[in-house]
């Protein structure tokens, strides 16, 4: 089955799955190119994302297509979605028990879209693959999971707080052509010092920053 299909049919399991949290809200299941490199991963969808029923179409959604646009790319071409599929009541946190309801739906997403690169925006899509990231520390640093490269990034409404936040997120997204350039060298890179998960669950994995 081809990658759309098999997102089309992610999609009507989704909307088929009673169990689910949050169904008093619109499913926003994501959207983009089946074939990108990169996944962009924010955390909920907002008012105007349960409006639409498309993610990150509001105000942080307004940046990060700004974002991408300046660094040469369309958001066409990049997939973007978010852990939790449904709004949160008055936009609140995810709670635990909503991301781990949601999380065998991202899990295939991810392995139906098969990225180089998931670019999770903000703590909470973060801490999903890294749960002992910190933000401030770990914005624009690469790790790997599943032989995946994690770039996390700050999310766009904390950009729009901060000046400061903003130009770090400018910086850390000026860094995502080369990340899609040199995927495979790092990769091979990553695979020949061998280096194993470490067992320290203090160092979710290695970050291996320093090498490029
Ligand atoms: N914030 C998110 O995390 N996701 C969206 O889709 C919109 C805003």
């Amino acid at each position: 089955m081809d990658k759309a299909k098999a997102l089309e049919q992610l999609k009507s399991e989704l909307v088929e799955d009673t169990s689910l949290p949050l169904r008093e809200s619109n499913l926003v299941f994501g959207e983009g190119n089946p074939d990108a490199q990169v996944m962009f991963i924010g955390e909920a969808p907002g008012f105007y994302e349960d409006r639409e029923g498309r993610p990150f179409v509001g105000q942080a959604g307004k940046l990060l297509n700004k974002l991408i646009e300046e660094i040469g790319w369309q958001r066409e071409e990049v997939y973007i979605t978010n852990i939790v599929k449904r709004r949160p009541p008055a936009n609140r946190d995810p709670l635990p028990e909503e991301i781990e309801a949601y999380d065998p739906y991202l899990k295939t997403q991810i392995e139906i879209l098969n990225p180089k690169i998931i670019a999770p925006l903000g703590r909470f899509s973060m801490n999903y693959f890294l749960p002992y990231a910190k933000i401030s520390k770990d914005q624009g640093q690469v790790f790997w999971w599943q032989g995946k490269l994690i770039y996390p990034l700050y999310h766009p409404a904390a950009a729009l707080r901060s000046t400061a936040v903003l130009e770090n997120l400018k910086k850390s997204f000026r860094e995502l052509p080369r990340l899609v350039k040199d995927f495979d060298k790092l990769l091979a890179a990553r695979e020949s010092i061998n280096i194993e998960s470490p067992s320290d669950p203090e160092v979710p994995e290695i970050n291996q920053s320093k090498l490029f």
